[in-house]
Protein backbone atom coordinates (compact mmCIF):
# COMPACT_ATOMS: atom_id res chain seq x y z
CA UNK A 1 0.00 0.00 0.00
CA UNK A 2 1.72 3.46 -0.96
CA UNK A 3 2.12 5.35 1.92
CA UNK A 4 0.03 8.84 2.25
CA UNK A 5 1.20 11.28 4.91
CA UNK A 6 -0.02 14.49 5.84
CA UNK A 7 0.98 17.77 7.82
CA UNK A 8 -2.56 19.28 8.67
CA UNK A 9 -1.64 22.78 10.15
CA UNK A 10 -4.65 25.32 11.52
CA UNK A 11 -3.91 28.69 9.83
CA UNK A 12 -3.98 30.71 13.66
CA UNK A 13 -0.33 32.22 13.07
CA UNK A 14 3.37 31.12 11.74
CA UNK A 15 4.64 28.17 11.30
CA UNK A 16 6.93 27.71 14.84
CA UNK A 17 9.52 25.27 14.99
CA UNK A 18 7.63 22.48 16.72
CA UNK A 19 4.86 22.80 13.37
CA UNK A 20 7.84 22.74 11.34
CA UNK A 21 9.43 19.46 12.33
CA UNK A 22 6.29 17.74 13.02
CA UNK A 23 6.45 18.90 8.99
CA UNK A 24 9.35 17.73 8.67
CA UNK A 25 9.14 14.48 10.02
CA UNK A 26 5.33 13.93 8.23
CA UNK A 27 7.38 14.67 4.81
CA UNK A 28 10.35 12.24 5.71
CA UNK A 29 8.14 9.56 6.06
CA UNK A 30 6.17 9.74 2.96
CA UNK A 31 9.22 10.00 1.35
CA UNK A 32 11.72 7.65 2.90
CA UNK A 33 8.52 5.45 1.90
CA UNK A 34 8.38 6.00 -1.53
CA UNK A 35 5.22 7.56 -1.07
CA UNK A 36 3.33 10.94 -1.33
CA UNK A 37 2.51 13.46 1.45
CA UNK A 38 -0.60 16.04 1.22
CA UNK A 39 -0.65 19.38 3.37
CA UNK A 40 -4.24 20.37 4.56
CA UNK A 41 -5.55 23.35 6.10
CA UNK A 42 -7.22 23.30 8.79
CA UNK A 43 -9.19 26.06 8.70
CA UNK A 44 -12.67 24.33 9.53
CA UNK A 45 -13.43 27.39 12.30
CA UNK A 46 -13.50 30.24 9.94
CA UNK A 47 -13.58 32.99 12.68
CA UNK A 48 -9.99 31.72 14.08
CA UNK A 49 -8.24 30.98 11.17
CA UNK A 50 -7.15 33.13 7.89
CA UNK A 51 -6.24 32.81 4.19
CA UNK A 52 -3.65 35.07 4.59
CA UNK A 53 -1.95 33.17 7.02
CA UNK A 54 -2.50 29.73 5.89
CA UNK A 55 -0.63 30.81 2.75
CA UNK A 56 1.78 32.29 4.87
CA UNK A 57 2.54 28.80 6.22
CA UNK A 58 2.25 27.43 2.84
CA UNK A 59 5.38 29.87 1.94
CA UNK A 60 7.29 28.83 5.14
CA UNK A 61 7.17 25.08 4.01
CA UNK A 62 7.99 25.59 0.74
CA UNK A 63 10.74 27.44 1.80
CA UNK A 64 11.76 24.65 3.53
CA UNK A 65 11.61 22.59 0.34
CA UNK A 66 8.08 21.07 1.75
CA UNK A 67 5.44 21.08 -0.62
CA UNK A 68 1.88 19.34 -1.32
CA UNK A 69 2.27 16.46 -3.94
CA UNK A 70 -1.48 17.10 -4.49
CA UNK A 71 -3.96 20.26 -4.24
CA UNK A 72 -3.67 21.68 -0.66
CA UNK A 73 -7.14 21.24 1.00
CA UNK A 74 -8.74 24.29 2.58
CA UNK A 75 -10.96 22.88 5.00
CA UNK A 76 -13.75 26.15 4.75
CA UNK A 77 -14.42 24.62 1.13
CA UNK A 78 -15.27 21.04 3.10
CA UNK A 79 -18.33 21.54 4.93
CA UNK A 80 -20.66 19.69 2.06
CA UNK A 81 -18.20 16.56 3.43
CA UNK A 82 -19.02 17.17 6.56
CA UNK A 83 -22.46 17.88 6.82
CA UNK A 84 -22.97 14.06 4.56
CA UNK A 85 -20.92 12.38 7.58
CA UNK A 86 -23.20 14.17 10.03
CA UNK A 87 -26.20 12.39 8.45
CA UNK A 88 -24.78 8.85 8.39
CA UNK A 89 -23.69 9.27 12.13
CA UNK A 90 -27.28 10.67 12.36
CA UNK A 91 -28.96 7.46 11.14
CA UNK A 92 -27.21 5.09 12.79
CA UNK A 93 -28.30 6.78 15.53
CA UNK A 94 -24.91 7.67 16.95
CA UNK A 95 -25.39 11.78 17.77
CA UNK A 96 -27.39 13.46 20.38
CA UNK A 97 -28.27 16.87 20.61
CA UNK A 98 -26.53 18.58 23.71
CA UNK A 99 -27.47 21.69 25.40
CA UNK A 100 -24.94 22.10 28.09
CA UNK A 101 -23.19 25.35 28.09
CA UNK A 102 -19.47 26.01 28.71
CA UNK A 103 -20.77 27.50 32.32
CA UNK A 104 -22.81 24.40 32.82
CA UNK A 105 -19.47 22.04 31.82
CA UNK A 106 -17.44 23.98 34.26
CA UNK A 107 -19.88 23.62 37.12
CA UNK A 108 -19.71 19.73 36.83
CA UNK A 109 -16.46 19.95 37.01
CA UNK A 110 -15.40 17.29 35.56
CA UNK A 111 -11.89 16.71 36.55
CA UNK A 112 -9.01 17.50 34.03
CA UNK A 113 -7.58 14.55 32.31
CA UNK A 114 -3.83 14.68 34.19
CA UNK A 115 -2.26 13.80 30.82
CA UNK A 116 -3.80 16.39 28.26
CA UNK A 117 -5.56 18.90 30.68
CA UNK A 118 -8.31 17.40 28.84
CA UNK A 119 -11.84 17.75 30.27
CA UNK A 120 -14.05 14.68 29.34
CA UNK A 121 -17.42 15.36 28.64
CA UNK A 122 -20.01 13.63 31.55
CA UNK A 123 -22.43 12.67 29.13
CA UNK A 124 -25.08 14.54 30.80
CA UNK A 125 -27.40 15.19 27.51
CA UNK A 126 -27.12 11.64 26.49
CA UNK A 127 -29.11 10.69 29.41
CA UNK A 128 -31.92 13.37 28.35
CA UNK A 129 -34.35 13.13 25.80
CA UNK A 130 -33.91 16.00 23.79
CA UNK A 131 -35.34 17.11 20.17
CA UNK A 132 -32.99 17.22 17.48
CA UNK A 133 -33.06 21.09 16.35
CA UNK A 134 -31.37 22.81 13.58
CA UNK A 135 -28.96 24.24 14.04
CA UNK A 136 -27.78 21.65 17.13
CA UNK A 137 -25.38 21.07 19.16
CA UNK A 138 -24.63 17.76 18.31
CA UNK A 139 -22.31 14.85 20.12
CA UNK A 140 -20.89 11.91 19.28
CA UNK A 141 -22.42 8.58 21.00
CA UNK A 142 -18.82 7.20 21.88
CA UNK A 143 -18.93 3.25 22.16
CA UNK A 144 -18.16 1.66 25.49
CA UNK A 145 -14.48 0.31 26.24
CA UNK A 146 -10.51 0.91 25.55
CA UNK A 147 -9.04 0.38 22.49
CA UNK A 148 -4.95 -0.20 21.52
CA UNK A 149 -3.05 1.13 18.80
CA UNK A 150 0.60 1.02 17.99
CA UNK A 151 1.83 4.05 17.63
CA UNK A 152 5.26 5.11 15.42
CA UNK A 153 7.01 7.08 18.21
CA UNK A 154 5.58 5.85 21.77
CA UNK A 155 4.79 2.47 20.97
CA UNK A 156 1.94 0.45 21.83
CA UNK A 157 -0.84 2.60 23.42
CA UNK A 158 -4.55 1.89 24.70
CA UNK A 159 -6.91 4.37 26.03
CA UNK A 160 -10.40 4.85 26.93
CA UNK A 161 -12.25 7.44 25.17
CA UNK A 162 -14.59 7.76 27.59
CA UNK A 163 -12.11 8.93 29.82
CA UNK A 164 -10.01 11.23 28.09
CA UNK A 165 -12.82 12.95 25.80
CA UNK A 166 -16.21 11.83 26.29
CA UNK A 167 -18.30 12.44 23.63
CA UNK A 168 -17.15 14.52 21.80
CA UNK A 169 -19.07 17.41 20.43
CA UNK A 170 -19.31 17.59 16.29
CA UNK A 171 -21.22 20.32 15.55
CA UNK A 172 -21.33 23.58 17.26
CA UNK A 173 -24.52 25.19 17.78
CA UNK A 174 -23.35 28.39 16.10
CA UNK A 175 -23.20 26.08 12.70
CA UNK A 176 -19.35 24.96 13.25
CA UNK A 177 -18.53 21.73 12.48
CA UNK A 178 -15.52 20.47 15.08
CA UNK A 179 -11.90 19.53 14.23
CA UNK A 180 -12.39 15.78 15.22
CA UNK A 181 -15.18 15.64 12.78
CA UNK A 182 -13.32 17.72 10.06
CA UNK A 183 -10.06 15.91 10.65
CA UNK A 184 -11.29 12.27 10.91
CA UNK A 185 -13.19 12.83 7.43
CA UNK A 186 -10.35 14.33 5.58
CA UNK A 187 -7.82 11.78 6.41
CA UNK A 188 -10.38 9.32 5.22
CA UNK A 189 -11.34 11.31 1.90
CA UNK A 190 -7.66 11.69 1.03
CA UNK A 191 -6.70 8.44 1.77
CA UNK A 192 -4.25 9.68 4.70
CA UNK A 193 -2.53 6.27 5.83
CA UNK A 194 0.13 8.14 8.22
CA UNK A 195 -1.35 10.87 10.39
CA UNK A 196 2.23 12.74 12.36
CA UNK A 197 1.40 15.46 15.12
CA UNK A 198 2.22 16.90 17.55
CA UNK A 199 1.64 14.54 21.48
CA UNK A 200 -0.59 17.32 22.65
CA UNK A 201 -2.88 15.24 20.13
CA UNK A 202 -2.48 12.04 21.38
CA UNK A 203 -4.92 12.23 23.79
CA UNK A 204 -7.75 12.44 21.10
CA UNK A 205 -6.39 9.59 19.20
CA UNK A 206 -8.84 6.82 20.34
CA UNK A 207 -12.16 9.50 19.66
CA UNK A 208 -10.78 9.63 16.33
CA UNK A 209 -10.42 5.85 15.80
CA UNK A 210 -13.88 5.10 17.36
CA UNK A 211 -15.11 7.85 14.87
CA UNK A 212 -13.56 6.05 11.84
CA UNK A 213 -14.90 2.77 13.04
CA UNK A 214 -18.68 4.63 13.22
CA UNK A 215 -18.50 6.35 9.56
CA UNK A 216 -16.32 3.12 7.83
CA UNK A 217 -13.10 4.71 7.29
CA UNK A 218 -9.71 3.04 7.77
CA UNK A 219 -7.65 3.54 10.66
CA UNK A 220 -4.27 5.22 9.61
CA UNK A 221 -1.04 4.38 11.19
CA UNK A 222 -0.15 7.53 14.10
CA UNK A 223 2.96 9.42 14.86
CA UNK A 224 2.71 11.42 17.82
CA UNK A 225 6.37 13.54 18.20
CA UNK A 226 7.62 15.50 21.12
CA UNK A 227 7.42 19.08 21.87
CA UNK A 228 9.89 21.88 20.90
CA UNK A 229 11.31 23.19 24.28
CA UNK A 230 13.49 26.09 25.60
CA UNK A 231 17.02 25.45 26.00
CA UNK A 232 16.61 24.82 29.78
CA UNK A 233 13.61 22.40 28.46
CA UNK A 234 11.03 24.60 29.98
CA UNK A 235 7.94 25.93 27.52
CA UNK A 236 9.05 28.22 24.86
CA UNK A 237 7.66 31.39 26.62
CA UNK A 238 6.44 34.44 25.03
CA UNK A 239 9.12 35.91 23.38
CA UNK A 240 10.06 32.87 21.98
CA UNK A 241 6.73 30.98 21.34
CA UNK A 242 6.27 32.18 17.33
CA UNK A 243 10.03 30.64 16.81
CA UNK A 244 9.32 30.73 13.13
CA UNK A 245 11.65 30.91 10.13
CA UNK A 246 11.13 34.44 10.03
CA UNK A 247 12.29 35.33 13.60
CA UNK A 248 15.20 32.54 12.84
CA UNK A 249 16.29 34.65 10.07
CA UNK A 250 16.15 37.81 11.57
CA UNK A 251 18.37 36.12 13.96
CA UNK A 252 21.00 34.75 11.75
CA UNK A 253 19.39 31.21 11.35
CA UNK A 254 18.66 30.36 7.61
CA UNK A 255 16.64 27.52 6.09
CA UNK A 256 19.49 24.95 5.79
CA UNK A 257 20.41 25.33 9.24
CA UNK A 258 16.68 24.74 10.73
CA UNK A 259 16.35 21.88 8.29
CA UNK A 260 19.86 20.85 9.48
CA UNK A 261 18.82 21.58 13.00
CA UNK A 262 15.05 19.74 12.79
CA UNK A 263 17.17 16.87 10.64
CA UNK A 264 19.31 16.05 13.37
CA UNK A 265 16.75 15.86 15.90
CA UNK A 266 14.51 13.11 14.46
CA UNK A 267 17.96 11.48 14.14
CA UNK A 268 18.58 11.90 10.31
CA UNK A 269 22.08 13.31 10.83
CA UNK A 270 25.05 13.22 13.07
CA UNK A 271 25.63 16.71 14.03
CA UNK A 272 22.89 19.86 13.01
CA UNK A 273 24.52 20.95 9.92
CA UNK A 274 22.95 22.96 7.07
CA UNK A 275 21.49 20.47 4.32
CA UNK A 276 18.10 20.10 1.66
CA UNK A 277 15.49 18.17 3.22
CA UNK A 278 15.97 16.06 0.50
CA UNK A 279 19.36 14.83 1.74
CA UNK A 280 17.73 14.27 5.26
CA UNK A 281 15.26 10.88 3.57
CA UNK A 282 18.26 8.41 3.46
CA UNK A 283 18.39 8.70 7.01
CA UNK A 284 14.75 8.47 8.14
CA UNK A 285 13.98 5.84 10.58
CA UNK A 286 11.02 5.97 13.06
CA UNK A 287 12.97 4.03 14.97
CA UNK A 288 15.31 6.66 15.33
CA UNK A 289 13.18 9.55 16.60
CA UNK A 290 13.16 9.93 20.20
CA UNK A 291 10.35 10.35 22.31
CA UNK A 292 11.15 13.14 24.25
CA UNK A 293 11.15 16.89 24.22
CA UNK A 294 13.54 18.14 21.91
CA UNK A 295 15.24 21.92 22.99
CA UNK A 296 16.33 24.39 20.84
CA UNK A 297 20.21 25.57 20.53
CA UNK A 298 20.68 28.41 23.52
CA UNK A 299 21.61 31.06 20.58
CA UNK A 300 18.19 30.93 18.71
CA UNK A 301 16.38 32.36 21.27
CA UNK A 302 15.78 36.05 22.20
N1 LIG B 1 -4.67 21.18 12.93
C1 LIG B 1 -4.07 20.58 14.08
C2 LIG B 1 -3.01 21.52 14.65
O1 LIG B 1 -2.53 22.39 13.95
C3 LIG B 1 -3.42 19.27 13.79
C4 LIG B 1 -4.41 18.23 13.51
C5 LIG B 1 -3.84 16.86 13.23
O2 LIG B 1 -2.70 16.76 12.78
O3 LIG B 1 -4.59 15.91 13.40
O4 LIG B 1 -2.68 21.38 15.80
Amino acid sequence: MTCIGRFAPSPTGELHLGNLRTALASWLSARAQGGRWLIRMEDVDGARCGRTLGEAQLRDLAALGLESDGPVLWQSRRHGAYQAALQALFQAGSLYPCVCTRKDLALMGSAPHGEDGLRPYPGTCRRRPLPFLRPDALRFRLPEGSLAWTDRVLGPQQDDPARLTGDPLLHRRDGCYAYHLAVVVDDGAQGVTEVVRGTDLRGVTATHIRLQEALGLARPDYAHLGLVTAPGGARLGKRDGALGLALLAHRGVGAAQVLGWLGWSLGCLERPEPVLAAELVPGFRWARVDLGPVAVPPGWCG
